[in-house]
């Protein structure tokens, strides 16, 4: 097996259950050697994770590229993002936090089931964002599966900073402590099972009494809860475009193959909410 430049071995070196909804894997081993090289000095620095299909006629490690030439694209492993939630440099270790959402899905089940030993195939990481210093605060919205890259964030926020956080998750069990140098206000919000959940960070950024000065927007998570929030803080906030990172991490219903599909077409639709002035 030739194994190909982007192609990364994690070894699950430990486990932690971080909430009830929330496992933090840690890999490291000899195939996560070098990983850290030209790691972008971004808070939302994320990589790729490859899961075999079911039946698939090999395992981790593998070559990516190998694999796709000698298999018809049917056994091609699946791919999922995830935040780099910690790097250690010197132990070469990578702290990662799945959402276990269920039996549905692969990474989910498998950071669920995941043992000391298990080995999983990574790509090297890109990202873009970093809490910018010379914002007077900064808005952080989003839900579990964006807790990674904004705990990250508020983690390279200077003494002296002001951020606000506004997290939704399942109940006051499913929060997770935020450390940060910055003077942090942080609001949880629960979701009830009720259909009306979907507006629940989306109501509370629109009650924030915002504080004087130029925000620095970070909001990622559930797609269709995300592009509520990105229409308020364009619209009716007036937040300028470059003053906000918006994405769609996963969208509710759909795997994250059915959401690749429709991402590109959905993207440009968000960006009609709000016309550029
Ligand atoms: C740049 C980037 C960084 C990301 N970082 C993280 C991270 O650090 N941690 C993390 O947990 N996720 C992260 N995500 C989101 C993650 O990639 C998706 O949630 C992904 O769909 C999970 O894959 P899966 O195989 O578990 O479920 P899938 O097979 O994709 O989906 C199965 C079912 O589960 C539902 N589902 C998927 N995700 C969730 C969720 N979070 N909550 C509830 N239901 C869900 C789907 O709607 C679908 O119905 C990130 C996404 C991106 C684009």
């Amino acid at each position: 097996m030739t194994r190909g430049t982007d192609d990364f071995y994690g070894t699950v070196v430990r486990r932690e259950q971080l909430t009830p909804s929330l496992v933090r894997v840690v890999l490291g081993g000899p195939g996560m050697a070098g990983w850290g090289a030209g790691r972008p000095d971004a808070t939302d620095a994320y990589f790729v994770l490859r899961f075999p299909p079911a039946g698939a006629p090999y395992a981790a490690p593998f070559s990516v590229a190998q694999v796709e030439a000698e298999h018809p694209r049917a056994l091609w492993p699946a791919h999922r993002h995830y935040s780099v939630r910690a790097w250690d440099a010197v132990a070469e270790e990578l702290s990662v936090d799945f959402v276990v959402h269920g039996d549905s899905g692969l990474a989910g089940p498998w950071a669920r089931d995941a043992q000391v030993g298990d080995q999983v195939v990574l790509s090297t990481s890109h990202g873009s964002h970093r809490p910018d210093p010379g914002a007077d605060w900064h808005l952080l919205v989003g839900d579990e599966a964006a807790l990674p890259a904004i705990a990250a964030s508020l983690e390279v926020l200077p003494a002296g900073a002001r951020a606000i956080a506004i997290l939704v998750c399942d109940g006051a069990e499913h929060e997770l402590e935020l450390s940060t140098p910055a003077s942090l206000e942080v609001q949880w919000l629960h979701r009830t099972g009720d259909p009306s959940d979907a507006d629940l960070l989306v109501d509370a950024v629109r009650s924030l009494d915002f504080p004087d000065g130029r925000v620095h927007g970070f909001v990622h998570g559930e797609a269709g809860e995300v592009r509520e929030v990105r229409r308020h803080l364009l619209g009716e906030r007036q937040v300028p475009r470059a003053d906000l990172s918006v994405s769609g991490y996963w969208r509710r219903t759909m795997t994250d193959e059915a959401w690749r599909r429709v991402k590109r077409d959905w993207n440009a639709e968000v960006e009609s909410d709000v016309p550029t002035a």
